[in-house]
């Protein structure tokens, strides 16, 4: 007979840490801030009733560990720390599930799982200060790029290496942190979905297929600028109405796609003032999509698009890079364990991919299989106060998480 999973403590312990963390204009727990510092106590508080090991790697990611019967590991993740007046859910309740899971295991069998079973709390996920996200996540898998974070400062000028030594982290150690992956046999990370899918089609719960890969350009169509009354229409170089052309097309681009999504962020335009035709006009396009191939072919579209519609105005436009990920698909195999927990738990399940980036993708990138759930988010809304789920829907994602944690120990054990 297994121990049940107590999801009504899980919430319980959810407002507990928005009432020591939050203020009335939402959670405050910013990395490496003293608030932050505040949540890793009262964390550490809550694991301290566990037989479990605790400790933070060498990048400020903490760990606790309930050995098992095997030294292969089910690690369970998500990060305490929030963005500036962010909602009470993202990232803490993907810990708080994690813990009472690991309560439910430890019960269950008696301080010893038949496989190890790891929380991890990632530090700075949001990068909400200095402006880089998944900081712990991928100095653990090896991916931060140790040159860039040397030169990032916070809006007081303090840089990351300082603030990462005043909470007793290293730069230039961080990946030792990789270690911690030795023995990793799977990841699962709990999330709310922080987007509409599961409000509209009223599902409480998702399986996640993987994060989007990414695509930023900046595209600057070069005409000439001309007076607006004494320029015919006919012998305009007008660079705005190209861009303008470019951007309705997009949404073309991402319709044929298939699931992708495409912005166009930004528009400016040189001289920019009301008597003159448009000499220069600069957009920022962002694609993203869950399939490599199908990504590439959306810029590709998007390039022939923006040739054509230059040609047709007697502009010219230039492409410049600006950054760009591949897309991180998750463990096929855990996918369908989460979709079953899920449908065991609530009848009914959706697989969807997430646009925004997570921890998971960094695990997953380090070759750990991998698979997040999604919880519905109400308003689809976060990194706002106004973040909600539920309450029925934070119950039974807690308890479907917990149904996938006990797949994927019995997964591991069957040696996949
Ligand atoms: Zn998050």
């Amino acid at each position: 007979m297994s121990a049940p999973v107590n999801p009504q403590r899980t919430i319980a312990e959810l407002k507990e840490l928005r009432a020591l963390t939050g203020n009335e204009h939402g959670a405050q727990r910013v990395a490496f801030t003293p608030v932050w510092t505040a949540t890793r106590a009262w964390l550490r508080q809550k694991l301290a009733a566990l037989p479990v090991e605790t400790h933070t790697d060498a990048a400020g990611n903490l760990w606790s560990t309930l050995p098992g019967e095997s030294e292969r590991a089910l690690l369970i993740g998500g990060h305490m720390d929030s963005v500036p007046n962010g909602g009470w859910l993202d990232g803490c309740l993907n810990v708080l599930a994690g813990l009472e899971i690991v309560r439910r295991l430890n019960e269950q069998y008696h301080g010893r799982p038949p496989v190890t079973v790891r929380l991890v709390d990632w530090a700075d996920e949001e990068g909400a200060r200095f402006g880089k996200s998944l900081f712990g996540s991928s100095a653990c898998s090896g991916n931060l790029n140790l040159d860039e974070a040397r030169g990032l400062k916070d809006r007081d000028g303090i840089a990351l290496p300082a603030a990462l030594q005043a909470v007793g982290v290293e730069l230039e150690r961080v990946k030792e942190s990789g270690v911690e992956l030795q023995n990793a046999a799977a990841y699962l990370e709990l999330h709310i979905e922080q987007g509409p899918v599961l409000l509209d089609l009223d599902l409480p719960l998702g399986a996640v297929l993987g994060t989007f890969g990414v695509e930023r350009h900046a595209i600057t169509f070069h005409g000439q600028a001309a007076h607006s009354g004494s320029t015919p229409m006919n012998r305009r170089k007008d660079a705005f109405l190209a861009a303008a052309k470019m951007s309705q097309e997009i949404y073309d681009i991402a319709a044929r796609s298939q699931g992708g999504v495409c912005t166009i962020g930004s528009c400016t335009t040189q001289p920019g003032i009301v008597t003159s035709v448009v000499a220069e006009c600069r957009l920022t396009l962002d694609q993203r999509h869950l399939d490599a191939p199908a990504l590439a072919r959306m810029l590709v579209e998007a390039r022939a698009a923006s040739e054509r519609f230059a040609r047709e105005g007697g502009v010219t436009v230039t492409w410049e890079r600006l950054w760009d990920i591949a897309p991180r698909p998750f463990h096929p195999e855990l996918i369908a364990l989460a979709d079953a927990a899920i449908h065991e738990t609530c009848g009914k399940s959706l697989r969807l991919p997430s646009g925004p980036l997570h921890d998971a993708a960094e695990v997953a990138r380090a070759g750990v299989p991998t698979v997040m759930m999604f919880v519905q988010s109400l308003h689809g809304i976060s990194h706002n106060k106004i973040e909600d789920t539920r309450e029925e829907h934070l119950a039974l994602c807690v308890t479907a998480f917990d149904r996938l944690a006990a797949k994927t120990m019995e997964w591991i054990q069957a040696g996949r």
